[in-house]
Protein backbone atom coordinates (compact mmCIF):
# COMPACT_ATOMS: atom_id res chain seq x y z
CA UNK A 1 0.00 0.00 0.00
CA UNK A 2 1.39 3.14 -0.99
CA UNK A 3 1.67 6.10 1.88
CA UNK A 4 -0.74 8.76 0.23
CA UNK A 5 -3.29 5.38 0.10
CA UNK A 6 -3.75 5.09 4.28
CA UNK A 7 -6.99 6.41 6.19
CA UNK A 8 -5.71 8.98 9.15
CA UNK A 9 -6.12 6.24 11.94
CA UNK A 10 -3.96 4.00 9.47
CA UNK A 11 -1.27 6.89 8.99
CA UNK A 12 -1.69 7.69 12.37
CA UNK A 13 -0.31 4.04 13.74
CA UNK A 14 2.60 4.10 10.72
CA UNK A 15 3.86 7.58 12.26
CA UNK A 16 3.43 6.36 15.83
CA UNK A 17 5.40 3.11 15.23
CA UNK A 18 7.78 4.38 13.54
CA UNK A 19 7.42 3.01 10.27
CA UNK A 20 7.39 6.27 8.41
CA UNK A 21 7.78 10.17 9.29
CA UNK A 22 5.26 12.70 8.67
CA UNK A 23 7.94 14.15 6.24
CA UNK A 24 7.99 10.85 4.13
CA UNK A 25 3.79 11.37 4.23
CA UNK A 26 3.82 14.60 3.08
CA UNK A 27 6.33 14.34 -0.14
CA UNK A 28 4.21 11.48 -0.50
CA UNK A 29 1.11 13.89 -1.25
CA UNK A 30 3.18 16.53 -2.64
CA UNK A 31 4.56 14.13 -5.26
CA UNK A 32 1.40 12.91 -5.99
CA UNK A 33 -0.21 15.88 -6.58
CA UNK A 34 2.72 17.32 -9.01
CA UNK A 35 1.99 14.26 -11.13
CA UNK A 36 -1.63 13.97 -10.56
CA UNK A 37 -3.60 17.25 -10.06
CA UNK A 38 -2.67 17.81 -14.16
CA UNK A 39 -4.92 15.26 -14.18
CA UNK A 40 -7.69 15.95 -11.58
CA UNK A 41 -7.35 20.26 -10.82
CA UNK A 42 -8.17 19.61 -7.07
CA UNK A 43 -6.40 22.32 -6.32
CA UNK A 44 -6.22 26.00 -6.66
CA UNK A 45 -3.15 26.69 -4.54
CA UNK A 46 -0.55 23.77 -2.64
CA UNK A 47 0.85 25.10 -0.02
CA UNK A 48 4.62 23.00 -0.37
CA UNK A 49 6.51 25.44 2.07
CA UNK A 50 4.11 25.39 4.70
CA UNK A 51 2.90 21.51 4.69
CA UNK A 52 6.90 20.82 4.93
CA UNK A 53 7.42 22.90 7.90
CA UNK A 54 4.74 21.37 9.66
CA UNK A 55 5.27 18.53 9.04
CA UNK A 56 8.68 19.00 10.11
CA UNK A 57 7.62 20.25 13.55
CA UNK A 58 5.22 16.93 13.96
CA UNK A 59 8.19 14.89 13.28
CA UNK A 60 9.98 16.74 16.20
CA UNK A 61 6.92 16.35 18.36
CA UNK A 62 6.53 12.38 17.48
CA UNK A 63 10.04 11.80 17.99
CA UNK A 64 10.33 13.54 21.62
CA UNK A 65 8.05 10.67 22.89
CA UNK A 66 5.13 12.97 24.07
CA UNK A 67 2.12 11.53 22.68
CA UNK A 68 0.44 13.09 20.14
CA UNK A 69 -2.99 13.74 18.52
CA UNK A 70 -4.32 11.09 16.05
CA UNK A 71 -4.28 13.85 13.50
CA UNK A 72 -0.43 14.90 14.30
CA UNK A 73 1.49 14.88 10.83
CA UNK A 74 -1.44 13.99 8.82
CA UNK A 75 -2.10 15.96 5.80
CA UNK A 76 -4.89 17.57 4.67
CA UNK A 77 -6.40 19.74 2.10
CA UNK A 78 -8.83 23.06 3.11
CA UNK A 79 -11.41 24.43 0.65
CA UNK A 80 -10.79 27.67 -0.38
CA UNK A 81 -13.69 29.40 1.21
CA UNK A 82 -11.59 28.67 4.85
CA UNK A 83 -8.94 30.88 5.89
CA UNK A 84 -5.62 29.39 6.20
CA UNK A 85 -3.67 32.65 7.53
CA UNK A 86 -1.23 34.05 5.08
CA UNK A 87 -2.40 32.13 2.40
CA UNK A 88 -4.41 33.19 -0.77
CA UNK A 89 -8.60 32.25 -0.33
CA UNK A 90 -10.09 33.15 -3.76
CA UNK A 91 -13.79 31.40 -2.85
CA UNK A 92 -12.60 30.29 -7.02
CA UNK A 93 -13.41 33.90 -7.47
CA UNK A 94 -12.04 36.33 -9.17
CA UNK A 95 -12.90 39.02 -6.91
CA UNK A 96 -11.05 37.42 -4.46
CA UNK A 97 -8.13 36.17 -6.63
CA UNK A 98 -4.94 37.71 -4.42
CA UNK A 99 -6.98 38.02 -1.21
CA UNK A 100 -4.24 36.81 1.62
CA UNK A 101 -6.36 35.42 4.30
CA UNK A 102 -5.64 37.73 7.58
CA UNK A 103 -6.46 34.86 9.81
CA UNK A 104 -7.05 31.24 10.45
CA UNK A 105 -10.31 29.58 10.84
CA UNK A 106 -11.21 28.53 13.98
CA UNK A 107 -11.45 24.79 12.65
CA UNK A 108 -7.59 25.23 10.91
CA UNK A 109 -6.33 26.70 14.53
CA UNK A 110 -7.40 24.19 16.30
CA UNK A 111 -5.98 21.40 14.09
CA UNK A 112 -2.88 23.58 13.41
CA UNK A 113 -2.58 22.88 16.94
CA UNK A 114 -2.70 19.15 17.07
CA UNK A 115 -0.03 19.08 14.29
CA UNK A 116 -2.04 19.27 11.25
CA UNK A 117 -0.14 19.56 7.82
CA UNK A 118 -2.15 21.57 5.12
CA UNK A 119 -1.32 20.99 1.65
CA UNK A 120 -3.39 23.27 -0.23
CA UNK A 121 -6.63 24.81 -0.78
CA UNK A 122 -9.14 23.10 -3.33
CA UNK A 123 -11.30 24.31 -6.32
CA UNK A 124 -14.76 25.02 -5.60
CA UNK A 125 -17.70 26.51 -7.20
CA UNK A 126 -17.37 30.43 -7.02
CA UNK A 127 -18.85 31.19 -3.66
CA UNK A 128 -19.86 27.57 -3.26
CA UNK A 129 -22.20 28.51 -5.04
CA UNK A 130 -23.35 25.35 -7.33
CA UNK A 131 -23.26 21.18 -7.54
CA UNK A 132 -20.58 20.57 -10.15
CA UNK A 133 -17.57 22.75 -9.35
CA UNK A 134 -18.05 24.18 -13.01
CA UNK A 135 -18.83 27.26 -11.38
CA UNK A 136 -15.23 27.91 -10.18
CA UNK A 137 -13.67 31.10 -12.18
CA UNK A 138 -10.30 29.65 -12.65
CA UNK A 139 -11.31 25.57 -13.99
CA UNK A 140 -13.15 22.42 -13.44
CA UNK A 141 -12.16 19.61 -11.27
CA UNK A 142 -12.73 16.34 -12.80
CA UNK A 143 -14.47 13.35 -10.88
CA UNK A 144 -11.55 10.75 -10.52
CA UNK A 145 -13.79 7.74 -10.91
CA UNK A 146 -13.67 9.24 -14.53
CA UNK A 147 -12.76 12.56 -15.66
CA UNK A 148 -15.51 13.55 -18.27
CA UNK A 149 -17.99 13.72 -15.01
CA UNK A 150 -17.68 16.02 -12.84
CA UNK A 151 -16.84 15.77 -8.94
CA UNK A 152 -19.93 17.47 -7.78
CA UNK A 153 -20.12 20.67 -5.76
CA UNK A 154 -19.44 22.82 -4.17
CA UNK A 155 -16.72 21.76 -2.31
CA UNK A 156 -15.54 19.16 -5.34
CA UNK A 157 -11.96 20.29 -4.92
CA UNK A 158 -11.60 18.60 -1.49
CA UNK A 159 -13.55 15.80 -2.60
CA UNK A 160 -11.58 14.41 -5.53
CA UNK A 161 -8.65 14.94 -3.70
CA UNK A 162 -9.54 12.72 -1.09
CA UNK A 163 -10.52 10.20 -3.44
CA UNK A 164 -7.67 10.52 -6.10
CA UNK A 165 -5.11 10.31 -2.90
CA UNK A 166 -4.08 13.81 -3.33
CA UNK A 167 -4.63 14.46 0.51
CA UNK A 168 -5.48 11.79 3.42
CA UNK A 169 -9.14 14.20 4.32
CA UNK A 170 -10.26 17.65 3.31
CA UNK A 171 -12.54 20.30 5.17
CA UNK A 172 -15.16 21.26 3.24
CA UNK A 173 -18.66 23.49 3.72
CA UNK A 174 -21.98 22.54 3.08
CA UNK A 175 -24.85 25.01 2.79
CA UNK A 176 -27.32 23.02 0.73
CA UNK A 177 -25.62 19.55 0.10
CA UNK A 178 -21.91 20.70 -0.87
CA UNK A 179 -20.00 18.25 1.29
CA UNK A 180 -22.59 15.23 0.98
CA UNK A 181 -23.04 15.49 -2.84
CA UNK A 182 -19.27 16.13 -4.20
CA UNK A 183 -18.44 12.60 -1.48
CA UNK A 184 -21.34 10.99 -3.20
CA UNK A 185 -20.61 11.94 -6.75
CA UNK A 186 -16.90 10.83 -5.62
CA UNK A 187 -17.21 7.72 -3.53
CA UNK A 188 -15.96 8.58 0.29
CA UNK A 189 -17.66 9.76 3.38
CA UNK A 190 -19.27 13.58 3.89
CA UNK A 191 -20.00 14.50 6.91
CA UNK A 192 -22.40 17.91 7.24
CA UNK A 193 -22.69 18.64 11.22
CA UNK A 194 -25.64 20.54 12.81
CA UNK A 195 -26.03 24.31 12.73
CA UNK A 196 -24.14 24.98 15.27
CA UNK A 197 -21.61 22.02 16.17
CA UNK A 198 -18.51 23.82 14.45
CA UNK A 199 -17.43 27.29 14.65
CA UNK A 200 -17.79 28.95 11.40
CA UNK A 201 -15.86 31.64 12.12
CA UNK A 202 -13.20 32.59 9.21
CA UNK A 203 -15.40 30.21 6.93
CA UNK A 204 -16.25 33.03 4.09
CA UNK A 205 -20.28 33.75 4.32
CA UNK A 206 -22.43 32.08 1.65
CA UNK A 207 -25.94 31.80 3.81
CA UNK A 208 -25.35 31.98 7.03
CA UNK A 209 -28.41 30.45 8.57
CA UNK A 210 -26.96 27.42 6.30
CA UNK A 211 -23.28 27.07 6.18
CA UNK A 212 -21.62 24.61 7.96
CA UNK A 213 -17.63 23.66 7.81
CA UNK A 214 -17.44 19.36 7.65
CA UNK A 215 -15.35 16.85 6.81
CA UNK A 216 -14.92 14.90 4.03
CA UNK A 217 -12.91 11.48 4.58
CA UNK A 218 -12.33 7.80 3.06
CA UNK A 219 -13.86 6.42 6.19
CA UNK A 220 -16.53 7.25 8.64
CA UNK A 221 -13.89 5.95 11.25
CA UNK A 222 -12.17 9.31 9.73
CA UNK A 223 -15.25 11.05 9.58
CA UNK A 224 -15.26 10.91 13.45
CA UNK A 225 -11.66 11.67 14.20
CA UNK A 226 -11.76 14.89 11.87
CA UNK A 227 -15.36 15.70 13.45
CA UNK A 228 -14.09 15.50 16.93
CA UNK A 229 -10.90 17.50 15.97
CA UNK A 230 -12.88 20.84 14.72
CA UNK A 231 -16.31 20.84 16.73
CA UNK A 232 -17.09 22.61 19.88
CA UNK A 233 -17.95 26.37 20.94
CA UNK A 234 -16.46 28.95 19.86
CA UNK A 235 -16.49 32.62 21.10
CA UNK A 236 -16.03 34.37 17.91
CA UNK A 237 -19.31 32.57 16.34
CA UNK A 238 -22.32 32.95 18.66
CA UNK A 239 -24.12 29.97 17.00
CA UNK A 240 -21.58 27.66 18.26
CA UNK A 241 -21.92 25.42 20.47
CA UNK A 242 -20.46 22.33 22.93
CA UNK A 243 -22.21 19.01 21.90
CA UNK A 244 -22.40 15.61 23.63
CA UNK A 245 -20.36 12.40 21.82
CA UNK A 246 -19.99 9.78 24.76
CA UNK A 247 -20.55 6.75 21.68
CA UNK A 248 -21.98 5.00 25.07
CA UNK A 249 -25.42 3.31 23.23
CA UNK A 250 -26.22 0.15 20.63
CA UNK A 251 -26.34 1.58 17.47
CA UNK A 252 -28.62 -1.33 16.77
CA UNK A 253 -31.46 0.50 19.16
CA UNK A 254 -31.94 3.16 16.84
CA UNK A 255 -34.37 2.80 14.20
CA UNK A 256 -34.27 4.05 10.55
CA UNK A 257 -37.11 5.65 9.08
CA UNK A 258 -37.44 5.96 5.33
CA UNK A 259 -39.48 8.87 4.07
CA UNK A 260 -42.27 7.90 1.37
CA UNK A 261 -42.09 11.72 -0.43
CA UNK A 262 -38.23 10.60 -1.66
CA UNK A 263 -38.72 7.52 -3.69
CA UNK A 264 -40.72 9.18 -6.68
CA UNK A 265 -39.98 10.08 -10.76
CA UNK A 266 -36.83 12.13 -11.37
CA UNK A 267 -34.58 9.92 -9.17
CA UNK A 268 -32.35 7.42 -11.51
CA UNK A 269 -33.69 3.49 -11.56
CA UNK A 270 -30.17 2.89 -10.75
CA UNK A 271 -30.09 4.50 -7.67
CA UNK A 272 -33.24 3.59 -6.74
CA UNK A 273 -32.02 0.25 -6.70
CA UNK A 274 -28.34 0.46 -5.01
CA UNK A 275 -30.21 2.73 -2.31
CA UNK A 276 -32.75 -0.08 -1.58
CA UNK A 277 -30.30 -3.38 -1.49
CA UNK A 278 -28.73 -0.74 1.33
CA UNK A 279 -31.74 -0.16 3.13
CA UNK A 280 -32.13 -4.36 2.92
CA UNK A 281 -28.35 -4.68 4.27
CA UNK A 282 -29.33 -2.60 7.14
CA UNK A 283 -32.31 -4.18 8.12
CA UNK A 284 -30.40 -7.87 8.00
CA UNK A 285 -27.28 -6.18 9.95
CA UNK A 286 -30.11 -5.94 12.46
CA UNK A 287 -31.80 -2.04 12.28
CA UNK A 288 -35.45 -1.55 12.79
CA UNK A 289 -36.77 -0.07 9.66
CA UNK A 290 -39.82 2.32 9.60
CA UNK A 291 -41.76 4.05 6.43
CA UNK A 292 -42.14 8.09 7.63
CA UNK A 293 -43.41 11.01 5.95
CA UNK A 294 -41.83 14.47 4.94
CA UNK A 295 -44.51 15.86 3.37
CA UNK A 296 -42.93 19.50 2.31
CA UNK A 297 -40.50 17.90 0.55
CA UNK A 298 -41.83 19.04 -2.46
CA UNK A 299 -41.57 22.68 -1.10
CA UNK A 300 -37.74 22.08 -0.46
CA UNK A 301 -35.72 23.78 -3.86
CA UNK A 302 -38.07 27.10 -4.00
CA UNK A 303 -37.65 27.41 0.12
CA UNK A 304 -33.70 26.58 -0.15
CA UNK A 305 -33.21 28.94 -3.13
CA UNK A 306 -34.93 32.00 -1.74
CA UNK A 307 -33.53 31.60 1.77
CA UNK A 308 -29.79 31.18 0.04
CA UNK A 309 -30.08 33.84 -2.59
CA UNK A 310 -31.59 36.28 0.45
CA UNK A 311 -28.57 35.23 2.59
CA UNK A 312 -26.36 35.58 -0.35
CA UNK A 313 -27.34 38.88 -1.99
CA UNK A 314 -26.56 40.56 1.78
CA UNK A 315 -23.65 38.32 2.47
CA UNK A 316 -21.60 39.56 -0.67
CA UNK A 317 -22.63 43.28 -0.58
CA UNK A 318 -19.21 43.38 1.12
CA UNK A 319 -17.01 43.01 -2.34
CA UNK A 320 -18.10 46.56 -3.46
CA UNK A 321 -14.17 47.37 -4.28
CA UNK A 322 -13.15 49.27 -1.46
CA UNK A 323 -12.77 46.55 1.52
CA UNK A 324 -11.90 43.77 -0.14
CA UNK A 325 -9.86 42.18 -3.33
CA UNK A 326 -10.15 43.33 -6.49
CA UNK A 327 -10.79 46.96 -7.14
CA UNK A 328 -11.56 49.22 -10.14
CA UNK A 329 -10.94 51.85 -9.06
CA UNK A 330 -9.18 54.09 -11.34
CA UNK A 331 -11.58 56.17 -12.40
CA UNK A 332 -13.31 59.30 -10.01
CA UNK A 333 -16.81 57.42 -9.27
CA UNK A 334 -18.00 55.53 -6.78
CA UNK A 335 -20.48 53.76 -8.62
CA UNK A 336 -18.70 53.26 -11.26
CA UNK A 337 -16.00 51.67 -9.22
CA UNK A 338 -18.82 49.06 -7.78
CA UNK A 339 -20.06 48.65 -10.70
CA UNK A 340 -17.20 47.46 -12.56
CA UNK A 341 -15.49 45.46 -9.84
CA UNK A 342 -18.32 43.64 -9.00
CA UNK A 343 -19.68 43.51 -13.08
CA UNK A 344 -16.08 42.11 -13.48
CA UNK A 345 -15.08 40.11 -9.98
CA UNK A 346 -18.65 38.18 -9.93
CA UNK A 347 -19.12 35.02 -12.24
CA UNK A 348 -22.79 34.41 -13.94
CA UNK A 349 -24.18 32.49 -11.08
CA UNK A 350 -23.27 34.81 -8.29
CA UNK A 351 -24.57 37.94 -10.11
CA UNK A 352 -27.96 35.27 -10.80
CA UNK A 353 -28.52 34.49 -7.49
CA UNK A 354 -27.53 38.27 -5.70
CA UNK A 355 -30.08 39.34 -8.32
CA UNK A 356 -32.66 36.78 -7.34
CA UNK A 357 -32.06 37.43 -3.51
CA UNK A 358 -32.22 41.53 -3.93
CA UNK A 359 -35.24 40.85 -6.05
CA UNK A 360 -36.87 38.65 -2.82
CA UNK A 361 -36.03 40.96 -0.07
CA UNK A 362 -36.96 44.29 -1.88
CA UNK A 363 -39.75 46.16 -0.07
CA UNK A 364 -43.12 45.01 -1.88
CA UNK A 365 -41.88 41.45 -2.59
CA UNK A 366 -40.15 40.40 0.85
CA UNK A 367 -43.49 39.03 2.10
CA UNK A 368 -44.39 37.14 -1.14
CA UNK A 369 -41.16 35.31 -1.11
CA UNK A 370 -38.48 35.65 1.36
CA UNK A 371 -41.03 35.80 4.61
CA UNK A 372 -43.00 32.84 2.62
CA UNK A 373 -40.07 31.03 2.41
CA UNK A 374 -38.94 31.25 6.21
CA UNK A 375 -42.36 29.98 6.80
CA UNK A 376 -42.01 27.21 4.65
CA UNK A 377 -38.80 26.48 6.22
CA UNK A 378 -40.08 25.72 9.49
CA UNK A 379 -42.63 23.56 8.08
CA UNK A 380 -40.09 21.47 6.39
CA UNK A 381 -38.53 21.19 9.96
CA UNK A 382 -40.80 20.64 11.64
CA UNK A 383 -41.54 17.54 9.37
CA UNK A 384 -38.25 16.36 10.55
CA UNK A 385 -38.99 17.44 13.54
CA UNK A 386 -42.67 14.63 13.81
CA UNK A 387 -40.69 11.84 11.90
CA UNK A 388 -37.75 11.72 14.68
CA UNK A 389 -40.83 10.89 17.03
CA UNK A 390 -40.80 7.99 15.39
CA UNK A 391 -37.23 6.81 14.69
CA UNK A 392 -33.44 7.80 15.27
CA UNK A 393 -32.43 7.99 11.57
CA UNK A 394 -33.82 8.97 8.09
CA UNK A 395 -32.10 7.50 5.64
CA UNK A 396 -32.25 8.63 1.98
CA UNK A 397 -30.00 9.17 -1.54
CA UNK A 398 -27.93 11.63 -0.92
CA UNK A 399 -28.46 12.33 -4.88
CA UNK A 400 -31.13 11.66 -6.95
CA UNK A 401 -28.50 10.66 -10.12
CA UNK A 402 -24.78 9.63 -10.07
CA UNK A 403 -22.20 12.02 -10.94
CA UNK A 404 -23.39 13.95 -14.48
CA UNK A 405 -21.19 15.04 -17.54
CA UNK A 406 -19.11 17.92 -17.54
CA UNK A 407 -20.85 20.40 -19.44
CA UNK A 408 -24.06 18.76 -19.24
CA UNK A 409 -26.21 21.18 -16.85
CA UNK A 410 -24.63 24.13 -17.34
CA UNK A 411 -26.67 25.63 -19.52
CA UNK A 412 -29.91 24.57 -17.53
CA UNK A 413 -29.39 26.02 -13.80
CA UNK A 414 -32.88 24.55 -12.81
CA UNK A 415 -31.14 20.91 -13.39
CA UNK A 416 -28.46 21.63 -11.42
CA UNK A 417 -30.76 23.68 -8.72
CA UNK A 418 -32.41 20.31 -8.34
CA UNK A 419 -29.18 18.34 -7.62
CA UNK A 420 -29.98 19.54 -3.67
CA UNK A 421 -33.49 17.88 -3.14
CA UNK A 422 -32.31 15.69 -0.76
CA UNK A 423 -30.17 17.90 0.65
CA UNK A 424 -31.00 20.92 1.35
CA UNK A 425 -33.87 19.93 3.64
CA UNK A 426 -31.48 18.96 6.02
CA UNK A 427 -29.96 22.53 5.93
CA UNK A 428 -33.24 24.20 5.96
CA UNK A 429 -33.73 22.09 9.18
CA UNK A 430 -30.20 22.53 10.59
CA UNK A 431 -29.99 18.94 11.34
CA UNK A 432 -26.17 16.80 11.26
CA UNK A 433 -26.30 14.61 8.28
CA UNK A 434 -23.60 12.00 6.42
CA UNK A 435 -23.10 10.30 3.03
CA UNK A 436 -21.56 7.27 3.04
CA UNK A 437 -20.33 5.52 -0.22
CA UNK A 438 -22.53 2.39 -1.40
CA UNK A 439 -22.15 1.04 -4.65
CA UNK A 440 -21.34 2.11 -8.26
CA UNK A 441 -23.63 2.69 -11.17
CA UNK A 442 -21.78 2.59 -14.55
CA UNK A 443 -18.45 2.88 -12.46
CA UNK A 444 -19.82 6.04 -10.63
CA UNK A 445 -20.35 5.63 -7.43
CA UNK A 446 -23.52 6.28 -5.27
CA UNK A 447 -24.02 7.84 -1.76
CA UNK A 448 -26.80 7.71 0.77
CA UNK A 449 -27.35 9.53 3.24
CA UNK A 450 -28.01 9.13 6.67
CA UNK A 451 -29.89 12.42 9.12
CA UNK A 452 -30.67 12.45 13.16
CA UNK A 453 -31.62 14.90 15.39
CA UNK A 454 -29.70 17.75 16.12
CA UNK A 455 -25.86 17.47 17.78
CA UNK A 456 -26.27 13.58 16.97
CA UNK A 457 -23.33 13.12 14.86
CA UNK A 458 -22.44 10.25 17.38
CA UNK A 459 -25.74 8.06 16.27
CA UNK A 460 -24.65 8.92 12.55
CA UNK A 461 -21.13 8.23 12.68
CA UNK A 462 -21.76 4.94 14.66
CA UNK A 463 -24.21 3.66 12.27
CA UNK A 464 -22.16 4.99 9.31
CA UNK A 465 -19.05 2.77 11.16
CA UNK A 466 -20.97 -0.04 12.02
CA UNK A 467 -22.43 -0.26 8.00
CA UNK A 468 -18.81 0.14 6.69
CA UNK A 469 -16.96 -2.61 9.05
CA UNK A 470 -19.73 -4.59 8.29
CA UNK A 471 -20.17 -4.13 4.26
N1 LIG B 1 -25.84 23.00 -4.76
C1 LIG B 1 -26.21 23.88 -3.71
C2 LIG B 1 -26.20 25.31 -4.17
O1 LIG B 1 -25.82 25.53 -5.25
C3 LIG B 1 -25.35 23.65 -2.51
C4 LIG B 1 -24.29 24.62 -2.25
C5 LIG B 1 -23.59 24.45 -0.97
O2 LIG B 1 -23.94 23.59 -0.17
N2 LIG B 1 -22.62 25.31 -0.73
O3 LIG B 1 -26.58 26.20 -3.45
Amino acid sequence: MELYELTISQAHKGLINREFSCLDLTKAYLERIEREDKRISAYITITEDLAVSQAKKADELISSGREVDVLTGIPLAVKDNILVSGVKNTCASKILENYLAPYDAAVIKKLKNKGAVILGKTNMDEFAMGASCENSAFFPTKNPHNIDYVPGGSSGGSAASVAANLSCYALGSDTGGSIRQPASFCGIVGLKPTYGAVSRYGLVAFASSLDQIGPLTKTAEDAKIVFKAIKGKDEMDSTSLDCSDDYRFNVLDFKIGIPKEYFIKGIEPDVEKIVKDAIGRFESLGFKIEEVSLPHTKYVIPTYYLINTSEASANLARYDGIKYGLSRNDRDDLIDVYLRTRGEGFGREVKRRIMLGTFALSSGYYDAYYLKAQKVRTLIKQDFERAFEKVDFILSPTSPTPAFKIKEKVTDPLSMYLCDVFTAPVNLAGLPSISIPIGFSNELPVGLQLTAKPFKEDIILEAAQFYQKNE
